[in-house]
């Protein structure tokens, strides 16, 4: 197996264009278990852990730019203030060696429909920014990125250069049930992320269909119904649950039937949605 390292972003561009069938690996925490399990054999590995640029994060043209080799802490560390939906999900993910090593980029590479990114990616109205050497860059809404069951919108001569994330300019949350507190995938996540200027509420809903994806329905019913001064009546609150509940398209596997998540999906809607509309209200009476 070919082991490539380059230094710079173009040197990784060339390698992955020259070489499509090279897997990019970033923290490894995916790349390695599925080497470990001879899942996979690829016949090289286009290590991205030299390309310091890929390590940082910037605020610019209004988006913070999160650079595809920014591991879980650093999210946790130093983009709980602007990207507060996205750091709650990465302090539930792994351990705090896998956040130490793990990355938003690499959680976007496999497109597991159990990534805790996603869903608060979602919600926020998240862009990732891919690129090939020979067809240049191209900027993909979050929910146009994932295509299936661990399959995205990433041809194979392509890197993830970055995800970009508008700000945050209300209450976020991200909730996840599992079967215990930490080290769990998944059986099913919910992320909220009130735009309180668009008058919009975002939602990601994770581990409860074949990709990651909107509650669409649910967001419209608040878009026409919410009154943003006001606490939330009781029925559209039950609504707005059962809509959520109603965009998952889940399966029963080993972590928990579909029965279970799609109730559990109405009832960390729900929940999410009181927080976030709690801190909103007690931000205006401020
Ligand atoms: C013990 C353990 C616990 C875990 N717990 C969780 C959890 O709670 N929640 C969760 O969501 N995940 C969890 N994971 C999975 C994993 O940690 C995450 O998916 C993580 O985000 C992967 O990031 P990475 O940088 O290690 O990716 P890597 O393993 O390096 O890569 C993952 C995939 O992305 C591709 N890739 C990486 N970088 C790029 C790039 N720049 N461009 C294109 N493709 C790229 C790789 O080719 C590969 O297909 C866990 C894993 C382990 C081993």
């Amino acid at each position: 197996m070919d082991f490539l390292r380059p230094t710079t972003w173009e040197e990784a561009l060339a390698a992955k264009a020259d070489q499509p069938g090279a897997v990019p690996i970033q923290g490894g925490t995916d790349v390695m278990v599925e080497i470990n399990f001879d899942v996979r054999r690829p016949p090289a590995l286009l290590d991205l852990t030299g390309v310091a640029e890929l390590r940082e994060w910037s605020m610019t043209g209004g988006l913070c730019g999160v650079g595809a080799g920014v591991p879980y802490a650093a999210v946790i560390d130093e983009l709980g203030g602007p990207l507060p939906g996205l750091a709650q999900a990465s302090r539930t993910v792994g351990s705090p060696q896998i956040r130490n090593r793990g990355t938003v980029g690499g959680n976007l590479g496999a497109a597991s429909p159990a990534g805790d990114s996603h869903p608060p990616l979602l919600a926020a109205g998240a862009v990732v920014e891919v690129e090939s050497r020979d067809r240049g860059v191209r900027m993909i809404p979050a929910a146009e990125f994932y295509l299936g069951v661990k399959r995205s919108a990433l041809e194979p001569d392509e890197l993830i250069r970055a995800v970009h994330v508008p700000p945050a300019t209300g209450p976020q949350y991200f909730s996840k049930v599992g079967t215990r507190n930490a080290m769990v995938i998944a059986v099913c996540s919910f992320a909220i992320a009130l735009h309180p200027r668009e008058r919009r509420v975002g939602t990601g809903i994770g581990s409860a269909a074949p990709t990651p994806r909107r509650a669409l329905e649910a967001e419209e019913l608040l878009a026409a119904e919410l009154d943003w001064d006001a606490p939330i009546a009781p029925a559209l609150l039950k609504r707005f649950g059962e809509l959520c509940a109603r965009a998952a398209a889940p399966i029963d596997d080993v972590r928990g039937t579909a029965a279970y998540r799609v109730h559990a999906i109405g009832v960390l809607a729900r929940r999410t949605l009181t927080w976030a509309w709690n801190d909103h209200l007690e931000k205006r009476a401020a």
